[in-house]
């Protein structure tokens, strides 16, 4: 009598069949091999007869490294998202989470493999920055002082002078201002590294930890800096397609039945390109037929996720580069329209996701630069260094960042961001 033991070593999402003459073997050491149980297994490598896989190991010998009991929490039934979230120390031994990870792998090969031979650089900028220009209100302090005894001036703002850095200190929001500088040495470079966001936004979109990938490049325009985006974006999804097409296709038919013609779909197009003015007479359009939207549609308005995926999912059925946005809702490095009232901006939105990239063609006028920081009271005591390149052979420059996990969302098919990243980080949750 012969039994099967179905074997992972989670190097692919297929098992390896192990047939167990159970003649061969001791009752009590069989028993052992449960559900989760981690085993050695030594015999002979053969063509199955059996459907489903080509070839299964005739067990010589099988040793027990690890017994599992049934207090296991992952047992053969399915279990929710929810559920493996909160196991997330666990979850990676699912066949799901196994095919994501190795994905998440195969992807951050894919994009060092693209800069690199395009001639970019790897350029590491700071984690812990002094910066507070672009993310104020949403960044993480970083700080030794002892929290129970805080120094305050008269006003009762808080001394930091004798903090660890000597000044307020927080973690990064983006490695852009720095990539800046250093496009302007080497020409073209990116970052890729964490990112931080005290946002309180509980998404399916959005983690207060999440990875971005920031190109810089010397002398590109608008129109660069997008044929860029959209060759980066189909390059990563070609190579999904054919460096981890098992693990798509498992996530495919397990979860998402269009995901793979939605993959070869972002391939196949070219991306719309398209001013931020032309999108919201299209939306006003649609509003005025009687599409219902939760949030109003106007010119000036910050684009939300129902606006962005109706564009894409709805009007035009591909990726979207929306351009040209008011300067109001942009940062205040975006270099300005001759119109005085848009900015070089450009945002990728694809279907499901919404905003997957955001970049834009950088300010390199100094005197406009600054005339823009005064009118938005951006405190620059701390960004000498940033104006020091528009001071000295400033040139023309562009880039862009793409967040790590929506480019994975996109390509895994899974519908929370939460699911991309082995550890998640969101408001209220630090776990594991
Ligand atoms: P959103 O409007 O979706 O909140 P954003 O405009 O704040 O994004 P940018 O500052 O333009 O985002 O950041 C560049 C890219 O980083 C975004 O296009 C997105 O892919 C990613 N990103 C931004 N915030 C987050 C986050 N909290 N979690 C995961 N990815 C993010
Ligand atoms: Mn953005």
């Amino acid at each position: 009598q012969v039994n099967f033991i179905a074997l992972n070593d989670g190097s692919t999402i297929n098992n390896v069949q192990i047939v167990v003459d159970l003649s061969n073997f001791d009752e009590e050491m069989l028993k052992l091999i449960t559900t989760g149980a981690c085993i050695s297994v030594n015999g002979e490598l053969t063509e199955s007869i059996g459907s489903g896989q080509a070839a299964e190991i005739q067990a010589r010998e099988i040793e027990v490294l690890g017994a599992c009991d049934n207090t296991y929490p992952l047992q053969k039934k399915g279990h929710t998202m929810e559920f493996l979230r909160e196991i997330a120390h666990l979850r990676p031994r699912t066949n799901t989470f196994g095919a994501v990870f190795r994905i998440r792998h195969n992807m951050a090969i894919a994009i060092h493999k693209f800069f690199h031979e395009r001639g970019f650089f790897y350029f590491h900028t700071p984690i812990i920055t002094a910066s507070d220009c672009e993310g104020a209100g949403q960044m993480f302090q970083v700080t030794t002082k002892n929290l129970y005894d805080l120094k305050k001036d008269e006003n009762g703002s808080i001394i930091y002078d004798d903090d660890f850095f000597g000044k307020q200190a927080s973690l990064t929001v983006s490695g852009q201002l720095e990539g800046e500088l250093a496009a302007t040495a080497l020409g073209a470079i990116y970052t890729f590294g964490p990112t931080f966001r005290a946002e309180n936004s509980n998404t399916p979109r959005h983690l207060a930890e999440f990875w971005m990938i920031e190109p810089e490049v010397a002398f590109n325009d608008i129109i660069d800096n997008m044929d860029l985006a959209e060759d980066f974006i189909k390059y990563c999804v070609q190579w999904a397609l054919d460096n981890c097409y098992d693990d798509v296709k498992f996530l495919n038919d397990m979860f998402d039945k269009g995901l793979i013609e939605r993959l070869q779909g972002v391939l196949n197009e070219t991306f719309v390109r398209l001013p931020y003015t032309e999108g919201i007479k299209i939306l006003e359009e649609a509003v005025a037929k009687g599409h219902k939207f939760e949030f109003p549609v106007y010119w000036g308005v910050d684009l939300a996720s129902e606006h962005e995926r109706f564009l894409v999912e709805e009007h035009f059925k591909r990726p979207v580069i929306l351009t040209d946005y008011p300067k109001e809702i942009k940062a205040f490095y975006m270099k300005q329209n001759e119109d005085g009232k848009t900015v070089r901006a450009m945002d990728v939105l694809f279907p499901k996701i919404g905003e997957i990239i955001g970049g834009s063609e950088r300010e390199a006028d100094y005197n406009k630069l600054m005339t823009r920081i005064e009118e938005l009271n951006i405190p620059m005591k701390d960004m000498w260094w940033y104006l020091d390149t528009r001071k000295f052979g400033s040139c023309p420059h562009s880039g862009f960042g793409l967040g790590f996990e929506r480019l994975l969302l996109f390509v895994t098919g899974m519908t929370n961001i939460r699911d991309v990243i082995p550890f998640p980080r969101t408001p209220r949750n630090a776990e594991f």
